[in-house]
């Protein structure tokens, strides 16, 4: 059975479903590999299940899963480093290909206080 990507036809990807969510007079549980699955979601403006980032302690790439909060457009998030286990806010980058969030410390994002701004 040939296995293949319904958007770009490539045989060589690991295919993923497309979200359920979204009507688009399309069958909504087709095929498509990650890449192609990211264009969709750019496209339809839905944010991506899982967002890639680096941890600002230890510099460790990993992903996290989008919030509750970050799925009903409120851009915030947190969770903890899967390697030094610090607790870090986390942020979606809008622009870029849309596939990062920026990890900052949750320490800092707590107090915001203006440092040196007497
Ligand atoms: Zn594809
Ligand atoms: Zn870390």
């Amino acid at each position: 059975m040939k296995v293949c990507c319904h958007d770009c036809e490539r045989t060589d990807v690991k295919l993923v479903e497309r979200p359920r969510t979204i009507r688009s007079g399309m069958k909504n549980t087709v095929d498509v590999c990650v890449c192609c699955r990211n264009k969709w979601y750019k496209k339809h403006d839905l944010l991506l299940p899982r967002y890639n980032f680096t941890c600002p302690n230890c510099m460790f790439e990993q992903s996290a899963d989008t919030s509750v909060a970050m799925r009903m457009g409120l851009n915030s998030g947190h969770g903890s480093c899967m390697n030094c286990d610090v607790f870090l806010h986390l942020e979606i980058i809008p622009d870029l290909k849309g596939s990062e969030m920026k990890a900052t410390f949750w320490s800092n994002f707590i107090d915001k206080k203006p440092v040196g701004g007497r």
